[in-house]
């Protein structure tokens, strides 16, 4: 094991941040809880990934509409 216990590091800007912090406060990004190596997984955005499935949708059926309609 590396690093101290009770410790964790933000994978986005390598803060050190407490083992029970869920959002770094150096750069405000959710974090997950520490991994082997000390630094704190990145959890899911399922709100970024759902909006970004409907941006590319909409997208998709943008570009069907303005070409593709008769
Ligand atoms: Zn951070």
């Amino acid at each position: 094991m590396s690093g101290r216990m009770g410790v964790k590091r933000c994978p986005y800007c390598s803060t050190n941040l407490n083992k029970g912090d869920t959002r770094c406060f150096s750069c405000k990004r959710k974090v997950g809880e520490a991994n082997k190596d000390g630094i704190a997984k990145k959890p899911f955005d399922w709100k970024g990934y759902g909006m970004s499935i409907l941006a590319t949708i909409a997208f998709i059926g943008f570009m069907w509409w303005a070409f593709f309609r008769k």
